[in-house]
Parts: structure tokens; C-alpha cells; sequence
């Protein structure tokens, strides 16, 4: 029997995760947590099924994405997406900058979206609290509610999930996710008018790659949290700039312990980014420019240390954007000031690298049979041409290596084998 499109997207390695066919089709299509493959859809046995995952497949920005729709002035757009305008800054509210993943920008900004009356809800994502090595799409309206999802969580999340739900009710919900997540929303939006006006916000956080939940493991190992134990509490980010990555669990007394917290550089850097799935090492939007608003690390200008306080690179990429963060900071709830429209690219250079050796990646992809995204009106060609000769060749030698050892042509099939607490 043909595969079903969702299922194809899953099988080429071109499956983001972001949750939104499942969303729309709850009834047919589940996402599941494989621990190697990722959190990602399966369709139900069935022609109403497959039926459901064919109309899905017009939401699903993983197996491309039109970036020709998107305005642009100048170079800066060209490379980065639409950039109106940038500040660094964070939230006024102490609390909520402290246990932002840099300086709150994103839940502070979304917190006076709810309170000015722009939206009644936000869709956001959480750590489940009967197993916080995942998470859970979750729609937020009041302070405590946004309060669970500060702070990065560098593990598979499908906020894209509660589109079903923003489809289905009358409120008007401000989305936040990864810019794979916010591309697929913003692809559903554009195709149904009354969606589109449900959601007249979306934020993006910029992302360089989802570890799976292997990964996870592989964290709370090094964090010497006893194997089995009933985990509380996992950190990734947060409590300062960046934050530690810590965990909390129960002990056999039932007793609630600490573990130790290892640095951000030290989480990311050696363990965690290792196992992004290769669909991220072939993603070109790594900073959101499908959103009204992306919020990043403002790494140009580095924290003092592992628990500074926290600043973020706050980018306005629609009108309407723009306009809310100009009356956060008017309502003294963003405190920022104005940073060059080329900020991205000064506080990213290693998504600069990232982007450069995508063409690469795909190219060799392409030569070896197979599928890669159909993502329109991006100047990919350029940017590895832009790339040093040693990175152009590690992009081409390095991924033919790459495919062939963990081959990569081969299907994806998924399964639920995660083992919750
Ligand atoms: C996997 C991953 C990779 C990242 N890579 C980079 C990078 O390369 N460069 C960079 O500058 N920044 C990166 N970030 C973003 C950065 O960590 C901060 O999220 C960003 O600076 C916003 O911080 P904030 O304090 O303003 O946001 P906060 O106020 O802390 O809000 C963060 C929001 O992000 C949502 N969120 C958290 N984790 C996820 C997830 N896995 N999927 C979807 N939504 C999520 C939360 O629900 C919350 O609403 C990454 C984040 C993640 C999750
Ligand atoms: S990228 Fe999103 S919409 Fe596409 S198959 Fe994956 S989870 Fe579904
Ligand atoms: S790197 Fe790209 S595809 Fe991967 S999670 Fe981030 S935004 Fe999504």
C-alpha cells in the first residue's frame, strides 16, 4: 500500500516533530516519543486516516517551506528573514527574567499580550510534571500557567499540537515555538483565513537543534541522577544566564534531592547536541522568520559567568511585532534598547556556519537518492559558497561519511518504546 504522506515525511528524515498534523487530526494522526527518532506523528491504519494524513500534509512546513512570501528589503532579510527591527533586553518582571531560558523576553512578552488583551490564551509547551524528560503542547492564560514554560528545553516538544484546539474554540491564542514549529502554523494560518484569525501572534525562539531523548538520558547520567528514580524537576536552561542544567528527583524515603548543575556550554556543548536529529542539520531556518517575533541569545555580548542575568535578542519581524513589543516596552513590562538590524547575525555566527552548510548537506542528500525539503526562496547556494573551502568540503565528505554510517536512506519507522515514570 502507498504511504501515506505524514508517514512519508517521517520515514525521509524530513519530519520536524512540530506536532501540527497531529494537531488538526487528533482522531487519526498521534505523536509519539521514540527515544532515537524523536517525538513524531503516526497515522492510524485506514483510509479515513490516510485521508486525514493527505489534508495534514498542506500544514507541514518539515517537507517544505515558502519563504518567497516573506518580504524583503536587503541583504539582512535575504539571509535572515524579515527584520524590522532589534533590541537586547529582558523582562522587568524580576521572577520571570530569572527563570527565562536568557533574559524572559519571550514569556514577558507573551504575558502582556494576554494582560493588554491582544490574545486570551498563549500556546506554549511545558515539561510534563508525571515525567519531565518530556513535554506537552499547553494553551496558558494567566501568569502561572506562562511561568512553566520559561526556560529552554533542549528536548523534542510539539507545541504545533494545540492547533486542534485554537481551531476548534473562539479565543484568539498567541503561539510560541521553534521556527519549525511557528513555519508550520504560519503555513496552516495561510491557507484558512479563520485560523489565521485566531492567531494574531506567533514568537519563535531560536533553535540550532532538538536532542532526542536518548540525549536526555545521556544529561541526567552525567547529572548522576540514580537510573529508574522518580525525576521532579529537569532544567535545561534558566535561573540565570544561560542557568545550569539540574535535575530534581525522589528518593526511595521520598525524600526530594538536588543534583548537581553542570553548565550550559558544558550540557549543550558535549552532550545534548550531539544527537539532533539529522533533520535539524538540514534545516535553514534556524531563527524563526515565519513569526511576528524571534528571541534569541544575544551572545555578541556573553554572560559573566553561568548565572548572569539574563538578556535576550528580541527581533520584530511582522508590523504587528513590532507594534507589541513597542508597548511592552511603553507599559514598562520589556526593558530593551535598540540594537542594528544586523544583530542576528553578530550574536549568531555559528547559525551563520549552520545555514552555509545546508546546500552541502543537500546536495549530497540529493546525490545519493534522497528526498530533501522543498523549501522555496532561499539563497542556500550562496551561503556555502560564502563558507570557508575546508567547511564547503566537511559539508559534502562529511555528510556522504555521515549518511553512509548511520544510514540515513534507510526509512524511519517509529515507535513509542519510552518507558514513563
Ligand atoms: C532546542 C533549542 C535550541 C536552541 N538553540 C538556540 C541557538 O542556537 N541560539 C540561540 O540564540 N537561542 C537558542 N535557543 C533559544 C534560547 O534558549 C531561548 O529560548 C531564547 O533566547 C528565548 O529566551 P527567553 O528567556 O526570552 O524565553 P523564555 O521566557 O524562557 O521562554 C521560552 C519559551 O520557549 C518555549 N520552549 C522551550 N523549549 C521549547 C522547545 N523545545 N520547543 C518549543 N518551544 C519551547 C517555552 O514554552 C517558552 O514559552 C534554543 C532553544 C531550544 C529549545
Ligand atoms: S513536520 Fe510537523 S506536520 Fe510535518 S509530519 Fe512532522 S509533525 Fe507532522
Ligand atoms: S533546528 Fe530547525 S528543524 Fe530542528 S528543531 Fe530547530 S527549528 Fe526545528
Amino acid at each position: 500500500m502507498t504511504q501515506d504522506p505524514i508517514t512519508r515525511a517521517v520515514a525521509c528524515n524530513l519530519c520536524t516533530g512540530c506536532g501540527a498534523c497531529a494537531g488538526a487530526f487528533p482522531d487519526f494522526i498521534t505523536m509519539v516519543d521514540d527515544p532515537l527518532n524523536g517525538r513524531r506523528p503516526v497515522v492510524a491504519d485506514g483510509a479515513k486516516a490516510r485521508e486525514a494524513a493527505k489534508a495534514a500534509a498542506s500544514l507541514c512546513a518539515g517537507t517544505g517551506a515558502d519563504f518567497t512570501r516573506l518580504p524583503q528589503t536587503d541583504a539582512i532579510d535575504r539571509d535572515w528573514g524579515p527584520v524590522l527591527a532589534a533590541w537586547q533586553g529582558h523582562a522587568a518582571d524580576a521572577e520571570i527574567r530569572h527563570r527565562g531560558s536568557s533574559g524572559g523576553a519571550v514569556t514577558a512578552l507573551a504575558l502582556f499580550a494576554l494582560q493588554s488583551g491582544v490574545v486570551d490564551g498563549v500556546a506554549h509547551i511545558a515539561a510534563r510534571t508525571d515525567d519531565p524528560r518530556l513535554n506537552e503542547a499547553v494553551i496558558s492564560r494567566d501568569r502561572a500557567a506562562l511561568l512553566r514554560g520559561a526556560g529552554s528545553r533542549y528536548a523534542q516538544a510539539s507545541p504545533a499540537e494545540a492547533l486542534g484546539a485554537i481551531a476548534a474554540g473562539s479565543e484568539r491564542t498567541a503561539f510560541i515555538g521553534k521556527p519549525c514549529d511557528v513555519a508550520s502554523v504560519a503555513q496552516a494560518a495561510a491557507g484558512d483565513a479563520a485560523l489565521a484569525a485566531k492567531l494574531p501572534l506567533t514568537i519563535a525562539i531560536f533553535c540550532a537543534g532538538a536532542p532526542n531523548l536518548n540525549a536526555t538520558e545521556k544529561l541526567l547520567d552525567r547529572l548522576e541522577v540514580p537510573k529508574g528514580a522518580r525525576l521532579t524537576d529537569l532544567r535545561y536552561r534558566g535561573a540565570g544566564w544561560p542557568g545550569l542544567m539540574q535535575a530534581r528527583w525522589l528518593d526511595e524515603a521520598g525524600v526530594e534531592q538536588v543534583s548537581k548543575g553542570i553548565p550550559y556550554a558544558e550540557g549543550w556543548g558535549r552532550i545534548l547536541q550531539a544527537d539532533r536529529r539529522w533533520r535539524c542539520r538540514i534545516c535553514t531556518d534556524h531563527t524563526g522568520a515565519f513569526a511576528d517575533i524571534s528571541v534569541g541569545d544575544p551572545w555578541h555580548t556573553p554572560p559573566a559567568g553561568h548565572e548572569d542575568a539574563g538578556r535576550s535578542l528580541i527581533v520584530a519581524r511582522t508590523e504587528r511585532g513590532r507594534a507589541l513589543i513597542h508597548a511592552a516596552i511603553a507599559a514598562g513590562v520589556l526593558v530593551a534598547t535598540p540594537e542594528g538590524r544586523d544583530a542576528i547575525a553578530r550574536a549568531q555566527p555559528g547559525l551563520v556556519q549552520t545555514q552555509g552548510a545546508v546546500w552541502g548537506r543537500r546536495l549530497v542528500m540529493r546525490l545519493m537518492g534522497m528526498p530533501v525539503p522543498a523549501d522555496r526562496g532561499q539563497p542556500l547556494l550562496r551561503f556555502w559558497l560564502a563558507l570557508p573551502a575546508r567547511d564547503k568540503l566537511s559539508s559534502i565528505a562529511g555528510t556522504a561519511r555521515r549518511i553512509i554510517r548511520a544510514r540515513l536512506w534507510r526509512a524511519v519507522r517509529v515507535s513509542a518504546r519510552v518507558v514513563t515514570q
